[in-house]
This record gives structure tokens, C-alpha cells and sequence, in this order.
């Protein structure tokens, strides 16, 4: 009961757990070495090589810290049943869906984390939120492995919806499961490097071309192509745009590439550069003076008689 009602200090204890369990230190272990590993590189190898390596390592880098994270929703998420009832939140009764087969329950799950997922993601490409999921477009070589190039606060988001929702809607555990096995595998599958289209069945499931659109580095295809598995969802909603083979360079300038430490602490980086006109403004209202060195900005004439 305790972990229900601090859910904060149960998260930590959890997390602690994890870290201070020697089974699970090997993914501690391995996330240094491919940390050391990512930045020894750079000395040898052809420049091809070097990019291809750095961009599997970064990837696997930021694979393991969402790993690290992932535990905390999950957790809670078993929780979270328990916390309605105890805050006396109304959700849905389990009993609503009793009698209905496993395979359909775990298709409507599909169906409400594609269209909240469409939203989040819609929301992740609008300027505040960019910093977090800009990781994801960072690879410049988009494969099966460019689906793990996550940043952990946007695995939080994501996977925090998804269980919050299905688990108020009181949907049972097994279809929450398979549902979640499948957006990771269809994940997957949207990412690799093969220009499939699926021909007539291009509106109703997601294929690689579309995702690769999602990726494609011109004006004309940013915010396109949001849906995960659902592209009917973006034709819906005046974001669907597949004109043929993705014959265009994939990625996002202005972000680091494959830099481990720089692409986590990115959305801080950033949010910090875009708040400081703000923090100057507030500064020189609540001072009065602009900075030491700025100076007026033009110097009055003192002979400007008042009529
Ligand atoms: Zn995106
Ligand atoms: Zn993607």
C-alpha cells in the first residue's frame, strides 16, 4: 500500500532495485563499454566505417538508457489499477469487456495507442517538443535499430499513455501485452531499410516507405507520415504524404549526430537556449537596466523641447 501512495519513492526503490541487482549490472557494464567504445573509434577505420559504427552504437547506447527507464512505467503501471480505486478516480470496470476474444481486445488496444500515439507524435514535432524526439530523426542511416534511437522521456510518454489508458479503460493484462509486443515488432518492421509499400493495403497498415517519409530530411515531408501503424489516421487528419520510393537523404541537420551525452541532454540544452530571451526580458523589467556592455540602444537628443 505504501509503494500506491508514494508512487515517487516506489519508482526509486524500484529502479534502486534494479541497479543494485548483479544479475541485472551487466546492462550498466555494457552501456560503459559501448560508451568507451563509441568515442574510441574515431582514430581508424575508413570515414564509412566509422559511420556506420557510430551511428549501431549510439543506437545501442540509447536503446540501454531507455532499458534503465523503461522498468519505472512498467512498475507503475501494475499500480495503476489499484490508484483509481484509491484515489477514487472512475474508470472502467474489467467486467465491460469480459466474453470478448483476446485477439479483438488486443486489436482495439492497437487501435487507441496508435491514435494517441498520433497525437503525442504530432505534439513531439511541434518546437518545444522537438528537442526530445529530434533523437529519433538524428540517424542518418535509418534501419530496424533506428527504432530503439528514443529519448527516455519520450519512451515515458509514449508507453506511459499506452498503459495509463489501457489500463483505466480496464482492459486485461494479456491483451495489454500482445498489443505492446506488436507496436514493438511493427516498429521494427516500419524502420528497416526496404521500400515496400504494400500496394493497396497502404491506408490500413503502416509500411517502410511511409515510415521512411516520416525520415526523409526536406521541407516538404516534415510532420508527415505520424501515424505508427494506422496511416488512415493521417489521412484523416491532412498529414499523409507517400509520393512514391523514398529517394530522398534521411535524417535532421541541426541536432547532434551520434553523440551519446549531447543527444540526452539535448532537450536541456535546448530548452535552456530557447528560454533565455525570456529569462533576459524578465531580468531587465524587474532590474530596470539592460546588461553591463549593451548600452542604449539609441542615444536621445537633449534639446527636444516639449509644445
Ligand atoms: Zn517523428
Ligand atoms: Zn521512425
Amino acid at each position: 500500500m505504501d509503494n500506491i501512495v508514494n508512487p515517487i519513492t516506489f519508482v526509486f526503490d524500484a529502479w534502486l532495485g534494479l541497479v543494485a541487482d548483479p544479475g541485472k549490472q551487466f546492462i550498466f557494464a555494457a552501456l560503459l563499454l559501448l560508451l568507451a567504445a563509441h568515442m574510441g573509434w574515431r582514430s581508424s577505420w575508413t570515414q564509412r566505417a566509422v559511420d556506420a559504427v557510430e551511428s549501431v552504437t549510439a543506437t545501442l547506447a540509447i536503446f540501454l538508457i531507455n532499458v534503465l527507464a523503461a522498468p519505472a512505467v512498467w512498475l507503475l503501471s501494475e499500480q495503476l489499477k489499484a490508484l483509481y480505486a484509491l484515489l477514487g478516480i472512475p474508470s472502467v470496470p474489467g467486467s465491460v469487456w469480459a466474453g470478448l476474444p483476446v485477439w479483438l481486445l488486443s486489436f482495439i488496444a492497437i487501435l487507441a495507442q496508435d491514435f494517441a500515439n498520433y497525437w503525442n507524435h504530432r505534439a513531439m514535432h511541434l518546437k518545444w517538443l522537438w528537442p526530445v524526439h529530434a533523437i529519433h530523426h538524428s540517424d542518418p542511416v535509418v534501419n530496424g535499430l533506428t527504432t530503439y534511437r528514443i529519448h527516455a522521456l519520450e519512451t515515458l510518454v509514449m508507453w506511459g499513455s499506452y498503459t495509463i489508458m489501457l489500463t483505466w479503460l480496464g482492459f486485461p493484462a494479456d491483451a495489454i501485452g500482445i498489443g505492446a509486443l506488436f507496436l514493438t515488432l511493427h516498429n521494427v518492421y516500419v524502420h528497416i531499410n526496404v521500400d515496400w509499400g504494400h500496394g493497396p493495403l497502404r491506408m490500413l497498415i503502416a509500411s517502410p516507405r511511409f515510415h521512411r517519409w516520416h525520415h526523409a530530411d526536406v521541407p516538404e515531408a516534415h510532420g508527415k507520415n505520424l501515424a505508427n501503424v494506422f496511416p488512415f489516421f493521417d489521412w484523416m487528419f491532412g498529414t499523409y504524404r507517400v509520393p512514391g520510393p523514398c529517394d530522398v537523404p534521411v535524417g535532421a541537420t541541426g541536432i547532434p549526430r551520434n553523440d551519446v551525452v549531447k543527444l540526452t541532454l539535448w532537450p536541456l540544452l535546448e530548452w535552456a537556449r530557447m528560454t533565455m530571451p525570456w529569462v533576459e526580458a524578465i531580468r531587465a523589467r524587474t532590474v530596470g537596466w539592460p546588461a553591463r556592455g549593451t548600452g542604449l540602444a539609441k542615444t536621445m537628443p537633449l534639446d527636444i523641447k516639449a509644445d
